[in-house]
Protein backbone atom coordinates (compact mmCIF):
# COMPACT_ATOMS: atom_id res chain seq x y z
CA UNK A 1 0.00 0.00 0.00
CA UNK A 2 1.19 3.71 -0.66
CA UNK A 3 2.07 4.80 2.67
CA UNK A 4 0.83 8.05 2.00
CA UNK A 5 -2.86 6.41 2.78
CA UNK A 6 -1.95 6.56 6.25
CA UNK A 7 -2.07 9.99 6.37
CA UNK A 8 -5.76 11.78 7.05
CA UNK A 9 -5.89 15.67 7.30
CA UNK A 10 -8.94 16.90 9.18
CA UNK A 11 -9.98 20.33 8.36
CA UNK A 12 -12.67 22.40 9.08
CA UNK A 13 -13.38 26.16 11.21
CA UNK A 14 -12.49 26.56 14.72
CA UNK A 15 -15.12 24.73 16.88
CA UNK A 16 -16.58 22.54 14.26
CA UNK A 17 -16.13 19.81 16.71
CA UNK A 18 -12.29 18.49 14.98
CA UNK A 19 -10.70 17.38 18.00
CA UNK A 20 -13.28 15.99 19.67
CA UNK A 21 -14.50 13.99 16.23
CA UNK A 22 -10.55 12.85 16.20
CA UNK A 23 -10.74 11.80 19.80
CA UNK A 24 -13.79 9.50 19.82
CA UNK A 25 -12.53 7.87 16.60
CA UNK A 26 -9.57 7.02 18.83
CA UNK A 27 -11.64 5.61 21.53
CA UNK A 28 -13.61 3.24 19.38
CA UNK A 29 -10.93 2.41 17.11
CA UNK A 30 -7.93 2.50 19.14
CA UNK A 31 -5.03 2.01 15.83
CA UNK A 32 -4.75 5.52 15.24
CA UNK A 33 -2.26 8.72 16.67
CA UNK A 34 -2.90 12.19 15.95
CA UNK A 35 -0.08 14.54 15.50
CA UNK A 36 0.70 17.12 17.70
CA UNK A 37 1.59 20.51 15.82
CA UNK A 38 3.67 23.32 17.01
CA UNK A 39 1.86 26.88 18.03
CA UNK A 40 2.75 30.26 19.09
CA UNK A 41 -0.40 30.62 20.60
CA UNK A 42 -1.05 31.05 24.39
CA UNK A 43 -1.75 27.80 26.08
CA UNK A 44 -5.75 27.57 27.51
CA UNK A 45 -6.19 26.60 30.27
CA UNK A 46 -6.60 22.67 30.85
CA UNK A 47 -4.14 22.21 27.98
CA UNK A 48 -0.62 20.44 28.16
CA UNK A 49 2.54 20.92 26.75
CA UNK A 50 3.51 17.91 24.23
CA UNK A 51 -0.19 16.83 24.25
CA UNK A 52 -2.18 19.37 22.72
CA UNK A 53 0.61 21.44 20.89
CA UNK A 54 4.20 22.14 21.62
CA UNK A 55 4.27 25.81 22.53
CA UNK A 56 6.63 27.92 21.54
CA UNK A 57 8.11 31.83 20.94
CA UNK A 58 7.92 33.23 17.20
CA UNK A 59 12.01 32.90 17.20
CA UNK A 60 11.51 29.16 18.36
CA UNK A 61 9.14 28.53 15.52
CA UNK A 62 11.15 30.40 13.34
CA UNK A 63 14.42 28.43 14.04
CA UNK A 64 12.43 25.20 13.84
CA UNK A 65 11.37 26.18 9.68
CA UNK A 66 14.81 27.19 9.31
CA UNK A 67 16.17 23.67 10.91
CA UNK A 68 13.71 22.25 7.81
CA UNK A 69 12.12 20.49 10.86
CA UNK A 70 8.51 22.05 10.01
CA UNK A 71 6.43 20.02 6.95
CA UNK A 72 3.61 23.37 6.78
CA UNK A 73 2.75 26.39 8.51
CA UNK A 74 0.47 29.12 8.85
CA UNK A 75 -0.70 32.38 10.43
CA UNK A 76 -3.84 31.53 11.47
CA UNK A 77 -5.74 34.54 13.23
CA UNK A 78 -2.24 36.33 14.80
CA UNK A 79 -0.79 32.89 16.02
CA UNK A 80 1.74 30.66 14.00
CA UNK A 81 0.62 26.66 13.89
CA UNK A 82 2.88 24.10 12.22
CA UNK A 83 3.04 20.65 11.68
CA UNK A 84 6.78 19.31 12.83
CA UNK A 85 8.29 16.99 10.37
CA UNK A 86 8.82 14.13 12.67
CA UNK A 87 5.12 13.52 13.80
CA UNK A 88 4.40 12.15 10.14
CA UNK A 89 7.31 11.21 8.75
CA UNK A 90 7.97 8.87 11.80
CA UNK A 91 4.74 7.47 11.79
CA UNK A 92 4.12 6.56 7.92
CA UNK A 93 7.57 5.06 7.63
CA UNK A 94 6.20 2.57 10.03
CA UNK A 95 2.85 2.42 8.26
CA UNK A 96 0.76 3.76 11.58
CA UNK A 97 -1.87 5.89 10.72
CA UNK A 98 -1.30 9.23 11.40
CA UNK A 99 -4.42 12.20 11.77
CA UNK A 100 -3.49 15.97 11.09
CA UNK A 101 -6.23 18.34 12.81
CA UNK A 102 -5.47 21.12 10.54
CA UNK A 103 -6.49 24.89 8.89
CA UNK A 104 -7.64 24.61 4.96
CA UNK A 105 -3.99 25.95 3.94
CA UNK A 106 -2.07 23.52 5.82
CA UNK A 107 -4.82 21.00 4.11
CA UNK A 108 -4.01 22.18 1.02
CA UNK A 109 0.07 22.34 1.45
CA UNK A 110 -0.10 18.22 2.69
CA UNK A 111 -2.12 17.31 -0.15
CA UNK A 112 0.24 18.57 -2.46
CA UNK A 113 3.21 17.18 -0.61
CA UNK A 114 1.15 13.88 0.16
CA UNK A 115 -0.98 13.27 -2.84
CA UNK A 116 -2.39 9.93 -2.07
CA UNK A 117 -3.20 11.11 1.28
CA UNK A 118 -7.35 11.27 2.70
CA UNK A 119 -8.35 14.57 3.11
CA UNK A 120 -11.75 15.12 4.77
CA UNK A 121 -13.59 18.58 5.45
CA UNK A 122 -15.64 18.95 9.07
CA UNK A 123 -18.64 21.22 8.46
CA UNK A 124 -20.72 22.31 11.11
CA UNK A 125 -24.03 21.43 11.65
CA UNK A 126 -24.88 25.27 11.05
CA UNK A 127 -23.02 28.42 11.43
CA UNK A 128 -25.13 29.14 14.84
CA UNK A 129 -24.24 25.55 15.98
CA UNK A 130 -20.15 26.56 15.37
CA UNK A 131 -20.92 30.07 17.20
CA UNK A 132 -22.38 28.43 20.32
CA UNK A 133 -19.43 25.91 20.37
CA UNK A 134 -16.97 28.62 20.46
CA UNK A 135 -18.65 30.29 23.15
CA UNK A 136 -19.56 27.54 25.24
CA UNK A 137 -16.29 26.15 25.44
CA UNK A 138 -15.09 29.48 27.25
CA UNK A 139 -11.51 29.42 26.12
CA UNK A 140 -11.82 32.28 23.46
CA UNK A 141 -11.74 35.70 24.17
CA UNK A 142 -14.41 37.81 22.51
CA UNK A 143 -11.54 38.97 19.84
CA UNK A 144 -10.86 35.97 19.30
CA UNK A 145 -14.52 34.67 18.73
CA UNK A 146 -15.11 37.42 16.16
CA UNK A 147 -12.32 36.69 14.19
CA UNK A 148 -12.72 32.97 13.96
CA UNK A 149 -16.07 33.29 13.05
CA UNK A 150 -14.69 35.76 9.85
CA UNK A 151 -12.35 33.08 9.47
CA UNK A 152 -14.69 30.19 9.26
CA UNK A 153 -16.98 32.23 6.47
CA UNK A 154 -13.67 32.04 4.28
CA UNK A 155 -12.61 28.70 5.69
CA UNK A 156 -16.26 26.58 4.15
CA UNK A 157 -15.39 27.97 0.81
CA UNK A 158 -12.66 24.91 0.62
CA UNK A 159 -15.09 22.03 1.30
CA UNK A 160 -15.09 21.86 -2.28
CA UNK A 161 -11.68 20.69 -2.76
CA UNK A 162 -11.52 18.38 -0.28
CA UNK A 163 -11.45 14.44 -1.09
CA UNK A 164 -14.77 14.19 1.86
CA UNK A 165 -17.44 16.17 3.65
CA UNK A 166 -18.68 15.44 6.76
CA UNK A 167 -21.61 16.82 8.67
CA UNK A 168 -20.67 16.75 12.73
CA UNK A 169 -24.54 16.64 13.53
CA UNK A 170 -23.82 13.48 15.87
CA UNK A 171 -20.68 12.71 17.04
CA UNK A 172 -20.77 9.08 17.06
CA UNK A 173 -21.73 8.99 13.47
CA UNK A 174 -19.33 11.00 12.38
CA UNK A 175 -16.56 9.77 13.74
CA UNK A 176 -17.85 5.98 12.66
CA UNK A 177 -17.61 7.71 9.37
CA UNK A 178 -14.52 8.80 9.35
CA UNK A 179 -12.95 5.94 10.49
CA UNK A 180 -14.94 4.07 7.67
CA UNK A 181 -13.50 6.79 5.22
CA UNK A 182 -10.25 5.85 6.09
CA UNK A 183 -10.38 2.24 6.65
CA UNK A 184 -11.97 2.11 2.60
CA UNK A 185 -9.05 4.11 0.77
CA UNK A 186 -6.45 1.97 2.75
CA UNK A 187 -8.14 -1.03 1.58
CA UNK A 188 -8.44 0.44 -2.28
CA UNK A 189 -5.37 0.11 -3.42
P1 LIG B 1 -6.67 26.45 17.95
O1 LIG B 1 -6.07 27.76 18.31
O2 LIG B 1 -8.19 26.49 18.04
O3 LIG B 1 -6.09 25.29 18.72
O4 LIG B 1 -6.34 26.17 16.41
C1 LIG B 1 -6.66 27.12 15.43
C2 LIG B 1 -6.65 26.46 14.07
O5 LIG B 1 -5.32 26.06 13.71
C3 LIG B 1 -7.51 25.18 14.00
O6 LIG B 1 -8.25 25.19 12.79
C4 LIG B 1 -6.49 24.08 14.01
O7 LIG B 1 -6.95 22.91 13.38
C5 LIG B 1 -5.38 24.74 13.21
N1 LIG B 1 -4.07 24.09 13.38
C6 LIG B 1 -3.59 23.44 14.47
N2 LIG B 1 -2.37 22.99 14.24
C7 LIG B 1 -2.05 23.30 12.96
C8 LIG B 1 -0.91 23.05 12.13
O8 LIG B 1 0.07 22.42 12.50
N3 LIG B 1 -0.96 23.56 10.88
C9 LIG B 1 -2.02 24.25 10.40
N4 LIG B 1 -1.97 24.67 9.14
N5 LIG B 1 -3.11 24.49 11.15
C10 LIG B 1 -3.13 24.02 12.42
Amino acid sequence: MNKQRYLLVLSGPSGCGKDTVTRRMKELYGNIEVSVSATTREMRDGEQEGIDYYYMSVAQFQDMIARNEILEHTCYCGNYYGTPRAEVEKRIDKSTTVVLVIEVEGGENIKKMYPECTTVFLKPASFEALENRLRSRGTDSEESIQKRLTRAKEELVYADRYDYTLVNDDLDTCARQLYRILSDRQADC
